[in-house]
């Protein structure tokens, strides 16, 4: 039987080491968030190794040093409104939904019936459904009815920055986005003031392709 509270602490523990987790806040959110609840019960067994898995429909889980990276490089605060794209599981909104609680709200938008579905029954079963919403839709124009968003992050790899998800950015806001090709990325981060949008470029990743009107 595996202790999944002792192997999820040596892995945050190995997640600080790293220099991927920095901050007490996304320390705590992903010492609290159960990976073993977001993944198909055959998997449960890896939740702790620091690799993306597969979650049906060809899609993956992130890795965990790959949420805590986008999790540290949203600075995230409580009482934020964020906008996911690309929900999944659900695991990586719940290790947002812990920092902004208890008065921020995830808007998560996933374009397989089926993950949404997932993803839906994993936030219910962990509790964190009143902090995320899930939505089924194709993400890649973003989700104009709630914004705008103090954050965006996007979990799929798009050919190019998305431009209805930096208008849809608050002024301040911060976006992640992988930009690249269908098989190799680099992790985009967009901050806008005012009308002006600034870029850095954090490394290289690899994520599953967005696809959709604004993706591949
Ligand atoms: N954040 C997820 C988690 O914690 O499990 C992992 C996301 S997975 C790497 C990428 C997801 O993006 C897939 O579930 C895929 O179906 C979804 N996706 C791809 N293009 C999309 C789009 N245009 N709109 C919404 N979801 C999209």
């Amino acid at each position: 039987m595996v202790d999944f509270e002792f192997e999820r602490n040596s892995l945050v523990d190995d997640l600080k080491m790293r220099g991927y987790v920095t901050s007490k806040a996304v320390e705590d959110a992903m010492r609290r968030v159960p990976r073993e609840e977001f993944l198909p019960a055959d998997l449960r067994e890896e939740a702790y190794v620091d690799s993306p898995l597969p979650i049906g429909e060809g899609q993956t889980i992130s890795a965990p040093h790959m949420v805590a990276i986008m999790a540290e490089n949203l600075d995230l605060k409580t009482g934020q409104k964020i906008l996911e794209v690309g929900t999944g599981s659900g695991y990586h909104a719940a290790v947002c939904a812990e920092v902004i609680a208890p008065d921020g709200h995830i808007y998560s938008i996933e374009r397989i019936t089926s993950l949404a579905s997932f993803a839906e029954d994993n936030l219910k079963r962990t509790g964190y459904a009143k902090l995320v919403t899930v939505i089924l839709g194709d993400g890649s124009k973003g989700l104009p009815d709630h914004a705008p968003y103090d954050r965006i992050f996007v979990a799929a790899g798009a050919p190019e920055v998305p431009s209805p998800l930096t208008a849809q950015l608050a002024h301040g806001g911060k976006l992640l986005v992988p930009v690249g090709t269908r098989w190799y990325q680099d992790l985009i981060r967009v901050t806008r003031q005012g009308a002006k949008l600034e870029k850095e470029n954090l490394g290289g990743c690899v994520f599953v392709p967005l696809v959709g009107e604004y993706g591949h």
